[in-house]
């Protein structure tokens, strides 16, 4: 017997629209490439976001095809989340920090028809429009006196502005109906082997991923929150913010290109931020610049950190120097993204300080709608001990079940998406990454979770970044060493760190050396790149070989 409500398809336009009618003046602030701040709201952003789709109409552009984007985090690009989706097509961001023959072949992949982009991104457009035979209509995100100022337009056919394009169109428009399981955005995973991966969302499994990210152990957003999503809108959706904050209604406040830590932190001030996302390694700029400057931020209640494993140093730094809590988060491309997220359980109150920071530390327990377990080198599980460590395995509605126009096999294995992390999770189900499972360490048989070692250098007031990873060694197959970034005007010796270590893990786990370089290589998401790390530590020899 089926049930007898409403059947309504979950649909992206409905967020928009629901944001427009409920939250309409709650503003949208902008720092644009212009370098000025715009102000705008959801009810603006829902006018024009329907301009937008009946400009896509008037293309002729069909249910499904693919609209890219090469953007930073302002209005207009979340216009195009909306009205590229709404109207049944693909919104395809991509990650301008890649190389720009990488950028030319995820568009061919992908058969981008129309690309969108930032001013600042318009020498990548130069370098790819030739060979980018897909893309029929390429838009600059600007009005027209900035396009004429760009040199070289002629050289890009069919190069229109934004604001022209979609200016004329009228600003009602009848959001079609569909099938929610449609596809929706497409996000290339930046993938360090092999040619990047397309993980395809559906309006269905981006919806449900907002309501779950909304909920009070989740992200906690509410119509009172301002929220500034530092992590950019081309890293997996800027974990869905867009389409979370559009459910509550919260203030939205979008940094554009200025990610350091001084602009962050005058947007965090100036418009009463609440809530703020991104990885490490950007609120690490952040943390500097308020130490040097001696700064607070009142109003700032909450952070949510992932991407990469948090140091325990900077959860630390937040709580205990500027009443910040730190929502510890873990999750991937293939899961829109958001997997798990670190808040504690009642029981857990009553623990002393010290306690309470070691669940802290960990990557968080699973979002209901996320199905989790971690399994040895033969597929068995093992058990939630907090101890044995074996790959991450996850399912659930918001999870892949298939690559984009996949070359080789999908990925899931009896239903279940193989992470490549490797991981513990503990009777109160909570998880903790010790690693990713091709930067473990293996010493002598025994496993050296590279985070553990990086958290502890992390945690010398010296430190601005480190990072550890294997290099062969003949006895014990790989012993770990730790690459390290000085904080400017800092002195650290090798020794000073070598003794930090003592007594904080088991002797074996301490690496075997320090070397100290000016910057480690980061990914186009702000991730460390260990992979060209050890390239770069290619002829390196352990002391005493
Ligand atoms: P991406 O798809 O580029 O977002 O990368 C996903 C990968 O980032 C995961 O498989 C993990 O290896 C890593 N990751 C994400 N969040 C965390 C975290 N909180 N701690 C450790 N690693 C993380």
């Amino acid at each position: 017997m089926l049930g007898l409500m409403q059947e309504q398809p979950l649909l992206i336009s409905d967020l928009i629209e629901h944001a427009a009618r409920h939250h309409g003046e709650v503003e949208i602030v902008s720092r644009r490439v212009e370098g000025d701040i715009h102000r705008s709201n959801y009810r603006q952003a829902a006018l024009r976001s329907r301009q937008l789709a009946q400009a896509l109409d008037a293309l002729g552009l069909e249910p499904g095809e693919r609209v890219a984007s090469l953007a930073w985090n302002g209005y207009r690009h979340f216009e195009l989340y909306f009205g590229v989706s709404g109207s049944g097509r693909v919104l395809h961001t991509i990650n301008p920090r890649l190389l720009p023959q990488q950028i030319a072949w995820i568009v061919n992949h992908a058969q981008d028809q129309v690309l969108c982009f930032d001013l600042t991104f318009w020498p990548i457009v130069q370098a790819i429009a030739a060979q980018c035979p897909s893309v029929r209509l390429w838009v600059a995100l600007c009005d027209e006196a900035a396009l004429a100022k760009l040199p070289g337009v002629e050289q890009v056919p069919n190069l229109q502005n934004y604001e022209e394009w979609i200016g004329g169109h009228p600003s009602s428009y009848q959001w079609p109906r569909f099938d929610e399981r449609s596809a929706s955005s497409l996000c290339y995973t930046s993938g360090t082997t092999g040619n990047p991966k397309g993980v395809l969302y559906s309006h269905q499994s981006t919806i449900l991923h907002a309501y779950a990210s909304a909920l009070p152990d989740v992200m906690c957003l509410s119509a009172r929150d301002s929220v500034l999503p530092v992590v950019p809108m081309f890293h997996v959706n800027a974990w869905g913010i867009p389409y979370s904050a559009c459910a509550v209604g919260c203030k939205l406040v979008l940094p554009g290109p200025a990610l350091d830590g001084q602009s962050v932190y005058q947007l965090l001030a100036a418009e009463g931020v609440t809530f703020a996302a991104g990885v490490p390694t950007v609120w690490q700029m952040l943390l500097t610049h308020m130490a040097q400057h001696d700064l607070k931020l009142p109003q700032m209640q909450r952070t949510v950190i992932g991407g990469s494993a948090c140091p325990p140093a900077m959860i630390r730094a937040f709580r205990e120097r500027y009443g910040i809590e730190v929502l510890h988060a873990w999750g991937m491309t293939e899961l829109s993204p958001l997997g798990t997220l670190c808040t504690l359980k009642n029981q857990h109150l009553s623990l002393p300080e010290e306690e309470q920071m070691q669940i802290r530390l960990k990557q968080g327990r699973a979002i209901f709608g996320i199905d989790m377990k971690v399994v040895d080198a033969n597929g068995q599980e093992l058990p939630w001990d907090g101890r044995s460590a074996g790959e991450l395995l996850v399912k659930g509605p918001w999870v892949v079940r298939d690559y984009f126009r996949a070359e080789g096999p999908a990925p899931l294995l009896d239903g279940w998406f193989p992470t490549g992390d490797v991981a513990t999770l503990d009777a109160d189900g909570f998880m903790q990454i010790t690693d990713r499972s091709k930067d473990v360490i293996k010493s002598g048989g025994e496993w050296i979770g590279s985070i553990d070692v990086e958290n502890i250098a992390m945690a010398h007031p010296a430190v601005l970044m480190a990072a550890c990873v294997g290099v062969p060694h003949p006895k014990w197959d790989e012993r770990p060493i730790v690459v390290v970034v000085r904080k400017p005007g800092q002195e650290l010796t090798r020794e000073d760190l070598l003794d930090f270590y003592a007594g904080k893990i088991a002797k074996w786990q301490i690496p075997d050396d320090v070397l100290f370089v000016d910057a480690i290589p980061l990914g186009a998401t702000g991730k460390m790149q260990k992979m060209k790390l050890r390239e770069q530590l290619q002829g390196y020899r352990l002391p005493g070989l």
